[in-house]
Protein backbone atom coordinates (compact mmCIF):
# COMPACT_ATOMS: atom_id res chain seq x y z
CA UNK A 1 0.00 0.00 0.00
CA UNK A 2 1.42 3.52 -0.81
CA UNK A 3 1.85 5.59 2.12
CA UNK A 4 2.93 9.53 1.94
CA UNK A 5 6.40 10.80 1.88
CA UNK A 6 8.89 13.95 1.87
CA UNK A 7 11.55 14.26 -0.24
CA UNK A 8 14.43 15.91 1.37
CA UNK A 9 17.08 16.56 -0.61
CA UNK A 10 15.96 13.39 -3.36
CA UNK A 11 15.16 11.08 -0.83
CA UNK A 12 12.12 9.97 0.14
CA UNK A 13 11.67 9.71 4.00
CA UNK A 14 8.44 8.07 5.28
CA UNK A 15 5.83 9.88 6.87
CA UNK A 16 4.11 7.69 9.35
CA UNK A 17 3.50 7.57 12.95
CA UNK A 18 5.30 5.00 14.89
CA UNK A 19 1.93 3.12 15.13
CA UNK A 20 1.24 3.40 11.77
CA UNK A 21 5.17 2.34 10.75
CA UNK A 22 4.86 -0.58 13.05
CA UNK A 23 1.50 -1.94 11.55
CA UNK A 24 2.30 -2.17 8.45
CA UNK A 25 6.08 -4.03 9.01
CA UNK A 26 4.66 -6.72 11.22
CA UNK A 27 1.48 -6.68 8.84
CA UNK A 28 4.57 -7.45 5.89
CA UNK A 29 6.60 -9.68 8.04
CA UNK A 30 3.32 -11.86 8.92
CA UNK A 31 2.58 -12.42 5.39
CA UNK A 32 6.05 -13.54 4.11
CA UNK A 33 5.47 -12.14 0.86
CA UNK A 34 8.92 -9.71 0.32
CA UNK A 35 11.58 -9.02 2.30
CA UNK A 36 12.03 -5.25 3.94
CA UNK A 37 14.46 -3.15 3.95
CA UNK A 38 14.62 -0.25 6.53
CA UNK A 39 16.81 2.71 6.16
CA UNK A 40 17.38 4.94 9.27
CA UNK A 41 18.01 8.29 7.90
CA UNK A 42 20.14 11.11 9.46
CA UNK A 43 21.38 14.21 7.79
CA UNK A 44 24.66 12.18 7.74
CA UNK A 45 22.71 9.49 5.30
CA UNK A 46 21.23 12.37 3.28
CA UNK A 47 24.79 13.96 2.56
CA UNK A 48 26.28 10.83 1.67
CA UNK A 49 24.18 9.95 -0.38
CA UNK A 50 24.28 13.33 -2.19
CA UNK A 51 27.99 13.21 -2.95
CA UNK A 52 27.49 9.23 -3.50
CA UNK A 53 24.98 7.74 -6.43
CA UNK A 54 25.54 4.32 -6.29
CA UNK A 55 25.07 4.74 -2.47
CA UNK A 56 22.18 6.90 -3.50
CA UNK A 57 20.72 4.05 -4.78
CA UNK A 58 21.18 1.78 -2.25
CA UNK A 59 19.34 3.65 -0.17
CA UNK A 60 16.66 4.12 -2.70
CA UNK A 61 16.45 0.55 -2.54
CA UNK A 62 15.06 0.56 0.77
CA UNK A 63 11.28 0.11 1.50
CA UNK A 64 11.01 2.46 4.32
CA UNK A 65 13.45 5.17 5.04
CA UNK A 66 12.49 6.46 8.65
CA UNK A 67 13.41 10.02 10.24
CA UNK A 68 16.23 9.02 13.00
CA UNK A 69 17.08 12.14 14.26
CA UNK A 70 16.48 16.13 14.91
CA UNK A 71 17.73 17.26 11.79
CA UNK A 72 15.38 15.36 9.74
CA UNK A 73 12.42 16.62 11.56
CA UNK A 74 13.81 20.34 11.18
CA UNK A 75 14.54 19.97 7.64
CA UNK A 76 10.51 18.59 7.00
CA UNK A 77 9.75 21.98 9.58
CA UNK A 78 11.96 24.25 7.23
CA UNK A 79 9.80 23.24 3.96
CA UNK A 80 6.69 22.94 5.91
CA UNK A 81 5.47 20.09 5.52
CA UNK A 82 6.66 18.90 9.07
CA UNK A 83 7.19 14.64 9.32
CA UNK A 84 4.44 12.84 11.53
CA UNK A 85 7.10 11.29 14.12
CA UNK A 86 10.81 11.08 14.77
CA UNK A 87 11.74 6.77 14.75
CA UNK A 88 15.02 6.76 16.10
CA UNK A 89 17.27 3.72 14.95
CA UNK A 90 18.18 2.70 18.20
CA UNK A 91 14.57 2.52 19.80
CA UNK A 92 13.07 0.92 16.77
CA UNK A 93 16.39 -1.62 17.00
CA UNK A 94 14.69 -2.54 20.72
CA UNK A 95 11.21 -2.39 19.33
CA UNK A 96 11.88 -4.90 17.37
CA UNK A 97 13.65 -7.02 19.73
CA UNK A 98 10.68 -7.12 22.03
CA UNK A 99 8.24 -8.05 19.38
CA UNK A 100 10.97 -11.08 17.72
CA UNK A 101 10.73 -11.88 21.84
CA UNK A 102 6.65 -11.92 21.62
CA UNK A 103 6.14 -13.40 18.38
CA UNK A 104 8.85 -15.97 18.90
CA UNK A 105 11.43 -14.93 15.64
CA UNK A 106 14.74 -15.41 15.17
CA UNK A 107 17.10 -12.72 15.15
CA UNK A 108 20.88 -12.02 13.46
CA UNK A 109 23.36 -9.57 14.48
CA UNK A 110 26.26 -8.48 11.96
CA UNK A 111 28.81 -5.99 12.37
CA UNK A 112 31.18 -4.41 15.01
CA UNK A 113 34.30 -5.67 16.15
CA UNK A 114 35.13 -9.31 17.13
CA UNK A 115 32.87 -10.22 20.22
CA UNK A 116 30.22 -7.25 20.84
CA UNK A 117 27.47 -8.91 18.46
CA UNK A 118 27.65 -11.87 20.33
CA UNK A 119 28.12 -9.85 23.83
CA UNK A 120 24.85 -7.65 22.72
CA UNK A 121 23.40 -10.64 21.33
CA UNK A 122 23.38 -12.40 25.09
CA UNK A 123 22.23 -8.68 26.99
CA UNK A 124 19.21 -8.69 24.06
CA UNK A 125 18.57 -12.64 25.65
CA UNK A 126 18.47 -11.01 29.38
CA UNK A 127 16.38 -7.91 28.50
CA UNK A 128 13.86 -9.72 26.10
CA UNK A 129 13.51 -13.64 26.46
CA UNK A 130 12.50 -16.19 23.83
CA UNK A 131 13.47 -14.94 20.63
CA UNK A 132 16.07 -17.51 18.41
CA UNK A 133 19.11 -15.72 17.96
CA UNK A 134 19.87 -17.11 14.63
CA UNK A 135 23.85 -16.11 14.96
CA UNK A 136 26.05 -13.36 15.30
CA UNK A 137 29.18 -11.89 13.35
CA UNK A 138 31.60 -9.47 13.33
CA UNK A 139 31.76 -6.79 11.08
CA UNK A 140 35.26 -6.97 10.32
CA UNK A 141 36.20 -11.05 8.39
CA UNK A 142 34.68 -10.04 5.43
CA UNK A 143 31.41 -8.52 3.94
CA UNK A 144 31.26 -10.38 0.47
CA UNK A 145 28.62 -12.83 -0.78
CA UNK A 146 29.92 -16.09 0.91
CA UNK A 147 29.39 -14.28 4.26
CA UNK A 148 26.07 -13.03 2.76
CA UNK A 149 25.21 -16.56 2.30
CA UNK A 150 26.39 -18.03 5.40
CA UNK A 151 23.97 -15.25 7.47
CA UNK A 152 21.21 -16.22 4.88
CA UNK A 153 21.37 -20.22 5.39
CA UNK A 154 20.27 -19.35 9.29
CA UNK A 155 16.89 -17.82 8.12
CA UNK A 156 16.57 -14.82 10.46
CA UNK A 157 13.45 -13.01 10.68
CA UNK A 158 15.32 -9.80 11.51
CA UNK A 159 18.71 -9.59 10.81
CA UNK A 160 20.69 -6.47 12.19
CA UNK A 161 23.79 -5.09 10.49
CA UNK A 162 25.92 -2.49 12.30
CA UNK A 163 28.42 -1.71 9.86
CA UNK A 164 27.43 2.18 10.22
CA UNK A 165 26.73 3.99 7.26
CA UNK A 166 27.45 3.70 4.27
CA UNK A 167 28.34 0.19 4.09
CA UNK A 168 25.51 -1.68 6.48
CA UNK A 169 22.90 0.22 3.27
CA UNK A 170 25.24 -0.68 0.72
CA UNK A 171 25.34 -4.33 2.35
CA UNK A 172 21.65 -4.30 2.77
CA UNK A 173 20.88 -3.58 -0.33
CA UNK A 174 23.38 -5.68 -2.20
CA UNK A 175 22.11 -9.26 -0.44
CA UNK A 176 18.46 -8.70 0.50
CA UNK A 177 17.86 -10.82 -2.44
CA UNK A 178 19.50 -13.75 -0.72
CA UNK A 179 17.04 -12.79 2.41
CA UNK A 180 13.22 -13.09 0.77
CA UNK A 181 11.26 -12.85 4.01
CA UNK A 182 13.21 -10.65 6.62
CA UNK A 183 13.89 -7.43 7.50
CA UNK A 184 16.89 -5.93 7.16
CA UNK A 185 18.19 -2.77 8.86
CA UNK A 186 21.24 -0.85 9.54
CA UNK A 187 21.59 -0.41 13.22
CA UNK A 188 25.23 1.68 12.86
CA UNK A 189 26.43 1.54 16.40
CA UNK A 190 23.69 0.07 17.99
CA UNK A 191 25.83 -3.30 19.09
CA UNK A 192 28.34 -1.51 20.62
CA UNK A 193 25.59 0.53 22.91
CA UNK A 194 23.58 -3.00 24.15
CA UNK A 195 27.33 -4.70 24.92
CA UNK A 196 28.02 -2.38 27.03
CA UNK A 197 30.89 -1.17 25.09
CA UNK A 198 29.88 2.15 24.34
CA UNK A 199 27.19 4.54 26.10
CA UNK A 200 24.17 6.22 24.41
CA UNK A 201 23.61 9.52 25.88
CA UNK A 202 21.98 10.73 29.02
CA UNK A 203 18.47 10.52 28.54
CA UNK A 204 18.48 14.70 29.23
CA UNK A 205 20.20 14.91 26.40
CA UNK A 206 17.92 12.79 24.18
CA UNK A 207 14.62 14.66 25.52
CA UNK A 208 16.39 17.98 24.34
CA UNK A 209 17.19 16.85 20.85
CA UNK A 210 21.03 16.87 21.96
CA UNK A 211 21.95 13.43 20.97
CA UNK A 212 24.01 14.66 18.07
CA UNK A 213 26.08 17.40 20.64
CA UNK A 214 26.76 14.72 23.41
CA UNK A 215 27.87 12.22 20.45
CA UNK A 216 30.32 14.97 19.28
CA UNK A 217 31.16 15.77 22.83
CA UNK A 218 32.36 12.41 23.54
CA UNK A 219 33.60 11.27 20.61
CA UNK A 220 35.31 14.25 18.96
CA UNK A 221 36.13 12.02 15.55
CA UNK A 222 32.56 12.68 14.73
CA UNK A 223 33.35 16.21 14.23
CA UNK A 224 34.74 15.78 10.69
CA UNK A 225 31.14 13.92 10.03
CA UNK A 226 29.29 17.00 11.52
CA UNK A 227 31.06 19.49 9.36
CA UNK A 228 28.08 18.49 7.07
CA UNK A 229 25.24 19.46 8.90
CA UNK A 230 25.76 23.13 7.67
CA UNK A 231 25.89 22.06 4.55
CA UNK A 232 22.98 19.77 4.82
CA UNK A 233 20.44 22.70 6.42
CA UNK A 234 21.71 25.26 3.13
CA UNK A 235 20.64 22.89 0.90
CA UNK A 236 17.17 22.54 2.61
CA UNK A 237 16.85 26.05 2.42
CA UNK A 238 17.70 25.73 -1.24
CA UNK A 239 15.26 23.27 -2.08
CA UNK A 240 12.84 25.48 -0.24
CA UNK A 241 13.44 28.41 -2.21
CA UNK A 242 13.09 26.68 -5.59
CA UNK A 243 9.75 24.60 -4.50
CA UNK A 244 8.46 28.35 -3.53
CA UNK A 245 9.59 29.87 -7.02
CA UNK A 246 7.60 26.74 -8.89
CA UNK A 247 4.89 27.27 -7.06
CA UNK A 248 4.82 30.86 -7.65
CA UNK A 249 5.29 30.50 -11.35
CA UNK A 250 2.48 27.80 -11.12
CA UNK A 251 0.59 30.37 -10.10
CA UNK A 252 1.33 32.76 -12.75
CA UNK A 253 3.06 34.92 -10.54
CA UNK A 254 6.63 34.81 -12.49
CA UNK A 255 6.44 35.04 -15.63
N1 LIG B 1 32.04 -1.48 11.56
C1 LIG B 1 32.16 -2.79 11.15
N2 LIG B 1 32.90 -3.07 10.02
C2 LIG B 1 33.52 -2.10 9.30
C3 LIG B 1 33.36 -0.76 9.72
C4 LIG B 1 32.61 -0.47 10.85
O1 LIG B 1 31.62 -3.70 11.76
O2 LIG B 1 34.16 -2.42 8.30
C5 LIG B 1 31.25 -1.20 12.78
C6 LIG B 1 31.99 -0.49 13.91
O3 LIG B 1 32.76 -1.42 14.67
C7 LIG B 1 30.84 0.12 14.69
C8 LIG B 1 29.79 0.38 13.60
O4 LIG B 1 30.22 -0.31 12.45
O5 LIG B 1 30.32 -0.84 15.59
C9 LIG B 1 29.67 1.86 13.23
O6 LIG B 1 29.30 2.59 14.32
P1 LIG B 1 29.06 4.16 14.27
O7 LIG B 1 28.84 4.57 15.67
O8 LIG B 1 30.11 4.84 13.46
O9 LIG B 1 27.72 4.23 13.43
P2 LIG B 1 26.51 5.25 13.59
O10 LIG B 1 25.74 4.79 14.80
O11 LIG B 1 27.10 6.60 13.74
O12 LIG B 1 25.80 5.04 12.27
Amino acid sequence: MPYNKVMILDIPISNLSLEDFLERIYGELSSKTKNIFIVTANPEIIMTAKHSPSYRKSVLQANYIVPDGSGIMLASKILDQPLAEKITGYDLFHIFLAHASEHKKTIYFFGSKEGVASKAALNALELYNDFKIAGTKNGYSGLGEDIALEIAETKPDFVFVGLGAPLQEQWIADYKYLFPHAVLMGVGGSFDVLSGNSKRAPQFWIKHNLEWLYRLLTQPIRGKRMMQLPLYLMLVFKQKWKRSRILKKENGKIL
